[in-house]
């Protein structure tokens, strides 16, 4: 029987690095209330239960700004307050890619 050689741990596939490029936009589908004003558009705000502004959400469950083809927001440069402050490859995004993870299987 040949020796079990041990594989250098070097030769092992990396993780892919935590992109939003490499995401389904996972953050996207969380609730953003809109706190400041960005210029975001009309048509992407709704009331929520309490009469405060949130980002509206399709049937999809992901934000009506994003680009369903791109996968990336279509408002950037109006994107609300929480959208900026919401850091990739922090622990909240960490959650969020757990939390979707069936996608990429
Ligand atoms: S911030 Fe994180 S969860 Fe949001 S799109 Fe980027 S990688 Fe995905
Ligand atoms: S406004 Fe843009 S960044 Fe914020 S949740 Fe919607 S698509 Fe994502």
């Amino acid at each position: 029987m040949p020796a079990l050689t041990q594989i250098p741990l070097t030769q092992l596939p990396a993780e892919p690095a935590i992109s939003c490029s490499n995401c389904a936009a996972c953050c996207c589908q969380l609730e953003v209330m809109l706190i400041t004003d960005t210029g975001v558009p009309q048509r992407f705000i709704e009331a929520d239960a309490w009469g405060g502004e949130v980002m509206k959400r399709l049937d999809d469950g992901w934000c009506a700004a994003l680009d369903r083809d791109s996968m990336l927001c279509s408002i950037y440069e109006q994107r609300p307050l929480i959208c900026r402050e919401f850091e990739m490859r922090s622990a909240e995004c960490q959650d969020e890619r757990r939390g979707m993870a069936a996608i990429y299987r």
